[in-house]
């Protein structure tokens, strides 16, 4: 047989494979056409493309599970995919291998309003989903800043977080339900609508932030919660990062739960300005800005949260602070802090960005860690993220570095990095995961036992090794 048109860098599929594949899929929903693979070469993650040998669109968790047994059988690796805005290179293909497109399985279930709890498919994008919950009085926080693209399937399989993570949680502690189907094909169903299960290994939290190595997800039950009554959005703006980070300690010790967080440095600050093209909302020149939103049920606990949250943010030498006084100010607030990635890229398309956690009161401590290896190298650093919860976006730029410099400079700077965020007692991903931009400084983080441990699970789950081999870790 002829073997598939496939990119120069994707070797053919085994002779046999795409027939059977073609008895599960439609024509249109089994691509080998150029302009096809091209799209799904790459994510987010800057720098990196590898053209698969065939896109395929699941519609049923019937045909995703067909798929898995035939690659598991001819050995064909293959990438799940939903939203594709990963940025650790998780849905990047391997070469040779078929991208396994869950986009079109994106229908929400059922909203449960009783139970507060909601079924969907993978490919619901997160923010459709969360306006159709909030229409019905309820509330889903997970708020990735790429929530009009990415999906609910895709959050699951990272673990997505987002700045309401500082009170609220990550995905994971959103899902009580998982359908999944095995890379030997066999479909499986863990959990449900229960708000407690402690009735055998609690096997599909496993699932959940294993980056499509495991197995695809094809149904997720989330719990919801009341849609709060009101909030409120503070911009301060500090005069140094180091007064900025001591004063969210203070606000965090004070214990008055923001539901976000949020810091922007001034090389962010800059960028973001430039980028929209608009006005900070602040007057003058500012080191730092912290974003904060102040939630609740009622309109006189939320007032009395920022007017004390505010008196420490002045004590700590805020230079203001400004109150969101209209939804389209709020809305113009977050736009900043949203659109930073595209921001910094626009600056510096050659950037690379980490984004490491520590334990939230030792933000000061890595932010002085960071400037010092920014200081070292001759790279620019600039800070963004959610310093309520600890997790900062490390974006490394090559300053006033020739390109040589600059090729020298990456891996180390890259590894100080990760080992400022361990020495603090952090780790290498709060929230984007490992791919394969940062599989190699996994031994930072972890022992060799550990490493050994993870590599028994994945074989439990993937005997041949075909789902998406090579990310988090190698196999061997
Ligand atoms: C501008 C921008 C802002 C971002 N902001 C945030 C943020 O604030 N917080 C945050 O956490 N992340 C953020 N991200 C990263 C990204 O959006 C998240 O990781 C998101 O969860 C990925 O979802 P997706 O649907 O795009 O998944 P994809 O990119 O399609 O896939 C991500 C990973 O999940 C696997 N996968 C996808 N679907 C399935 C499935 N059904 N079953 C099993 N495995 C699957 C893939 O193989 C891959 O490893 C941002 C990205 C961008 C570009």
């Amino acid at each position: 047989m002829t073997p598939a048109p496939s990119g120069a860098d994707s070797p053919p599929l085994p002779p046999g494979f795409l027939a059977s594949l073609r008895s599960v899929f439609p024509p249109g929903d089994l691509r080998t056409d150029p302009e096809t693979l091209e799209g799904y070469a790459s994510d987010e993650t800057e720098g990196l493309h590898v053209l698969p040998a065939a896109v395929v669109f699941a519609r049923r968790t019937s045909q995703v599970s067909q798929l898995l047994s035939l690659a598991t059988r001819h050995g064909v690796p293959v990438t799940p995919r939903t939203g594709g805005t990963c940025v650790t290179g998780g849905a990047v293909p391997l070469p040779g291998g078929v991208v396994l497109t869950l986009e079109k399985m994106d229908r929400i279930l059922e909203i449960d309003g009783e139970n507060m709890s909601a079924v969907v498919e993978p490919g619901v994008v997160t923010g459709e989903f969360q306006r159709a919950v909030e229409e019905e009085g309820l509330f889903f926080p997970p708020d990735p800043a790429s929530l009009d693209s990415c999906t609910i399937g895709g959050n699951v399989a990272e673990c997505a977080g987002g700045p309401r993570a500082a009170k609220y949680g990550v995905t994971k502690n959103f899902v009580t339900g998982l359908e999944f189907v095995l890379p030997t094909g066999e479909v499986t169903r863990w959990g449900g609508k229960l708000r407690k299960d402690v009735a055998g290994y609690d096997v599909g939290s496993l699932v959940i932030g294993s980056e499509g190595t495991l197995a695809v997800v094809t149904e997720i039950t989330l719990r919801l919660l009341p849609r709060p009554a009101v909030s409120t959005d503070l911009w301060v703006p500090f005069g140094s990062i180091e007064e900025a980070s001591r004063a969210a300690v203070a606000v965090m010790l004070a214990r008055l739960g923001p539901a976000a967080m949020e810091f922007m440095d001034p090389v962010c600050l800059a960028a973001t300005r430039d980028f929209t093209g608009r006005t900070l909302p602040h007057r003058g020149e500012a080191g730092a800005v912290l974003l904060v939103q102040m939630d609740g049920p009622n309109p006189v606990e939320v007032e009395r949260a920022f007017e004390e949250a505010g008196g420490i943010f002045l004590e700590g030498g805020a230079l203001e602070v400004y109150v969101a006084g209209s939804s389209s100010e709020k809305e113009r607030m977050w736009e900043f802090r949203r659109k930073l990635r595209e921001a910094l890229l626009a600056r510096c398309p050659g950037k690379f960005s980490e984004d490491v956690v520590v334990p939230p009161v030792r933000i000061p401590g890595l932010l002085e860690l960071l400037k010092e290896t920014g200081e070292r190298w001759g790279v620019e650093m600039a800070c963004f993220g959610h310093i309520g919860d600890g997790n900062v976006h490390v974006n490394v730029l090559p300053g006033g570095l020739d390109a040589a410099g600059w090729d020298r400079a990456k891996e180390p700077v890259m590894r100080a990095v990760f080992d400022a965020a361990v020495s603090l007692g952090g780790t290498l991903s709060g929230e984007h995961g490992i791919g394969t931009t940062k599989r190699d400084f996994m031994s930072l983080r972890f022992t060799p036992e550990q490493m050994a441990l993870m590599r028994r699970i994945k074989k439990a789950f993937d005997p041949a090794g075909i789902l998406n081999p090579g990310k988090i870790f190698t196999l061997e």
